[in-house]
């Protein structure tokens, strides 16, 4: 018998998630069918679970846009069925999910800035996510992984291209110290990527002890906690009397830890 239902973790209420039957998707034309065998839990994922929705507008009606969905962008799993159209994707692939899913006509995705897209929608939000047994992806938004990267580490991909994408924009190279503000999934994915980038010394400020050790282990300059006396000081006085020549905000709340960030750089950093 082809089964015709799946488990689903659908959020009912904030703060109440439910695994519930539902119809397995049919993938539409260029979408494909995955079979989800690793989804990442993310900060955003989290936020809409407690019920605090940092990017909903202030009048916006909470139950429509976030409950009675399927979260879960972060996911990778193999390829289950192919929708009409699909070409590049087989039964069987392994493959990891990139969760913009842009327009492809307005002004950004035309010069390639698919992420600023001015409709953009995210699989995993907009569109049912990985926190489910199988979910539909369109093509263009999965990507092969190697058979020696394994579907939880697939899953880490959406956390290190953020990484990847700002130590290359903050132009980390290997004479630069840098700073990296919070060592949640963005700020470790930060540090691997700002030690691949040859920084020569790396500070980082870390709140959680989990967070303390995994910093610990991957070897940087210093850990300090944020809430340290005169941390802007001692961070400064570290790196040299200076400052840092870049730093990254990985904690993602406004104000404050910016204004800090800055206070930490270097002149001209
Ligand atoms: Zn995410
Ligand atoms: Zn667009």
């Amino acid at each position: 018998m082809v089964k015709k239902y799946m488990k689903a973790a659908i959020l009912v209420k904030p703060g109440n998630m439910e695994v519930r039957e539902v119809p397995i998707p049919e993938p539409s034309y260029g979408w494909v069918r995955i079979k989800v065998k690793a989804c990442g839990i993310c900060g955003s994922d989290m936020h809409y679970y407690k019920g605090n929705y940092p990017e909903l507008e202030p009048d916006s009606i909470i139950e429509e846009k976030v409950l009675g969905k399927t979260y879960g962008h972060e996911a990778a799993g193999i390829v289950d069925k192919p929708g009409e159209g699909v070409t590049g994707l087989k039964i069987g692939d392994r493959v990891v999910v990139i969760p913009p899913f842009s327009c492809m006509k307005c002004e950004y995705c035309r010069v390639g800035l698919y992420e600023d897209c001015m409709d953009l929608k995210i699989i995993g939000y907009e569109y049912p996510g990985g926190f489910a047994e199988y979910m539909n992806v369109p093509d263009r938004n999965l990507f092969v992984i190697p058979d020696d990267i394994s579907f939880e580490e697939a899953a880490t991909l959406d956390a290190l291209t953020v990484g990847v994408h700002a130590v290359h924009r903050g132009g980390v190279s290997i004479s630069d110290r840098v700073a990296v503000l919070g060592a949640g999934a963005i700020g470790i994915a930060l540090i691997a990527v700002a030690k691949k980038a040859g920084a020569r010394e790396i500070f980082v400020t870390a709140k959680h002890p989990l967070q303390r050790r995994i910093v610990e282990k991957m070897g940087v300059s210093k850990i300090y906690d944020p809430g340290e006396k005169g941390l802007a000081k001692k961070i400064i006085s570290d790196a040299c009397s200076m400052g840092v020549d870049c730093v990254f905000e990985s904690v993602g709340v406004k104000g404050e830890v910016l204004e800090f960030g800055v206070s930490i750089l270097r002149k001209g950093g």
